[in-house]
């Protein structure tokens, strides 16, 4: 939690633009965001300084779905579905094979090593989800991981419970509501469910969810991926933070989803790797709904940690604005993960910032595939 002087930077992200800014850094939190020029002597003397030399300041990025823990490598399959071969949910039991053999130590090292890479993209909070476990010992492991993790990676990591990944056999559902989420709430923030063809049903998602939140769990859910099955609506039912995917979401879905409050998590980077569609993002924006991206990194279907790179496939392929998108990556993630203290830079809220390396932090979407990030600043120190 430290004091900082970020100066000179070109434009901040949702402040006017003008002359130079400075952004005062006290205790972790921002303090203040002003003229450079109206730095007092005493103020600079005696703070750590940043000098962003006439670059642009964003919110850090915050990536409200991911993947983060498992083991093994699915590139076979990435070749395959090249060849012609299409994506199904069941893809998923490979890495489920992997991670179930994978130690403790192993399952940490892996996300402190990819969180170290979003964070070289720019993020500071990272949501993280289980479900390459399937069974009790397996998933409580890989929330453990997290947790582990978390205490080494620079940027915040927040674990959810995606025991209900996938429903695997007879009788799973009911295993991860009466002992998987028992041993492995505590080590959980949220709870998802991937309700989708080849994966649960709507009703199976709801008695997950359900369970979940009986457990203190906030509940958030992969919807209308594959195909639409219901999921939206369920997340509206019960009360998700986010409804995640939602490529085939439709208008009534998209109502149901403003009226209750539930953020749309947009996940194009997957739609990208698959070939396949994207969710009709400017529908869901028209309709009010609060929009997030995020990288959906995982060893199947995305395997990045960039969220740079899902800005500017946000804005090739959603159609979304530049600051549409940035909002998306950061006050929208926030949204999503049911957090006020991150992903805007107003006064009061954690230090979490990227310094762009450009003057503008259109070169984000402008420059796709190039290194964009110049610094990342956490609670006011900086990490990279
Ligand atoms: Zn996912």
């Amino acid at each position: 939690m430290s004091d900082l002087l970020v100066r000179r930077a070109a434009r901040v992200f949702g402040w006017p633009e003008g002359d130079p800014l400075a952004i005062v850094v006290e205790g972790g939190r921002i303090a203040d965001v002003l003229p450079d020029s109206k730095l007092t002597a005493k103020a600079r003397a005696e703070v750590p300084e940043l000098d962003a030399a006439g670059r642009a300041v964003t919110p850090g990025f915050v990536d409200a779905h991911t993947h983060l823990v498992f083991s093994g490598s699915r590139h076979d399959e990435f070749a395959a579905r090249l060849e012609g071969r299409p994506y199904e949910a069941g893809g998923i039991m490979s890495t489920v094979r992997a991670t179930r053999t994978a130690s403790l130590e192993e399952l940490t090292e892996g996300v402190v090593r990819r969180a170290e890479q979003c964070t070289d993209g720019g993020t500071t909070t990272i949501e993280v989800k289980s479900g390459y476990g399937l069974s009790t010992e397996a998933e409580r492991r890989s929330l453990e991981a997290v947790r582990l993790a978390g205490e080494r990676a620079a940027a915040t990591l927040v674990p959810t419970f995606l025991g209900a990944h996938l429903n695997p056999e007879p009788g799973y559902i009911d295993l991860v509501i009466e002992e998987m989420l028992p041993a492995c709430a505590p080590f959980a923030e949220g709870c998802d469910a991937f309700c989708d063809v080849g994966a649960l049903t709507v009703d199976e998602s709801r008695r997950v969810l359900e369970a979940g939140i009986r457990h203190g769990l906030v509940p958030r859910i992969h919807a209308e991926e594959l195909a639409h099955t219901g999921g939206a609506a369920l997340a509206a039912e019960v009360g998700c933070a986010s409804a995640d995917h939602l490529v085939h979401v439709t208008e009534r879905d998209a109502k149901l989803l403003k009226a209750a409050g539930v953020v749309a998590v947009l996940l194009p980077a997957t739609s990208f790797c698959l070939r396949s569609e994207y969710a009709p993002a400017r529908m869901l924006i028209d309709a009010g709904v609060t929009i997030a991206i995020s990288t959906d990194c995982n060893p199947g279907t995305s395997y990045t940690t960039s969220m740079p790179f899902v800005i500017a496939v946000a804005c090739s392929e959603l159609g979304l604005t530049v600051d549409e998108a940035v909002r998306a990556a950061t006050e929208g993630g926030a949204a999503a993960l049911r957090r006020d203290d991150i992903g805007q830079l107003r006064v009061g809220a954690r230090a979490d910032l990227t310094v762009v390396d450009g003057e503008h932090w259109v070169d984000l979407a402008y420059h796709p595939g190039m290194p964009v990030i110049g610094n990342v600043v956490k609670d006011g120190r900086v990490v990279r």
